[in-house]
Order: C-alpha cells, then structure tokens, then sequence
C-alpha cells in the first residue's frame, strides 16, 4: 500500500501563503504562536514560474495588525487567508507600513530609545530594497531584527 501524508485543510484559522522561500520559520518565530497552537509548515512548494514558496498554517487564531506588519517586513509578497469553518472568508496581501511603531529595535546604540524604555518609532523611506529610519535618532537602521 502507498503511503501518503496528507495535510488536512484547516478548519478555523490562518494560512499565510506565497511566503518567500525560506522565510517560513522566520515568521512562525516573530508571531505569538502559543505552544499547543496546531501549526503546518511547508517550505519549498512549487509554485508557479517555477518559484518555490512557503506556506504556513495555523489553526484557530487570526493575526493582529502587528503580526501582519511583521510579516511584510519579512515577506512582502505573502498572502493572508483568513478560514472560518473550511471557507477562505477573507484574502489579502501583507504591506509594508509607512510608518512602524515597536516591532523593531533602533541599531544606533547611542539612540535615546536604546538608553530609556521607550518604544521605538520609525518611517520605511524605502521599501525595495528596505531602508526604515528611526523617528527619534533619524538614523536608518544598520539591520533590521523583528522583536516578537
Ligand atoms: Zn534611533
């Protein structure tokens, strides 16, 4: 007998797709998945032109605002799905913010957000490729490191 793992289409929750190859695990970390969350990676999907993509899977949450964010600045071409009972109710594609609140650290060690507890605030100047300045110290990060 053949052996076949099938993935079962989710019942209520969030797939997250047309991920750029590779970066699948990189936005399962930078969301607040809890640990008995039901999760379905895949990576490396044929999709069309010959791309490969990731798809990630998760069962019974939907994403807030900020996941979203995160999630552009990762991936800009990923796609949400929200699913409420087996149907896609809701379809859209991640945007890069204009303007960034937390989310990300200043890399200017110099910068006051960096010596009191100050959340951090930042403008994308560019968006390909990624160039976000930071609102208090208007240096443009040296790397961009996604807080969870
Ligand atoms: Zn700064």
């Amino acid at each position: 007998m053949k052996k076949s793992l099938k993935v079962k289409p989710i019942e209520n929750g969030t797939v997250i797709d047309h991920i750029s190859k590779g970066k699948a695990l990189k936005v399962y970390k930078v969301l607040n998945i809890r640990d008995d969350q039901t999760i379905t990676i895949a990576m490396n999907v044929p999709s069309k032109k010959n791309e490969k993509k990731d798809i990630l899977k998760i069962e019974g949450i939907e994403l807030s605002k900020e996941d979203v964010n995160k999630i552009s600045l990762i991936s800009p071409n990923a796609t949400i799905n929200i699913i409420k009972d087996g149907m896609v109710v809701k379809k859209f594609k991640v945007e890069i913010p204009d303007e960034i609140e937390g989310i990300l650290k200043c890399t200017n060690p110099n910068c006051i957000t960096q010596i009191e507890d100050i959340v951090g605030k930042f403008k994308v100047e560019e968006k390909e490729p990624l160039k976000i300045r930071c609102i208090y110290c208007e240096k443009f990060l040296s790397s961009i490191e996604i807080c969870k």
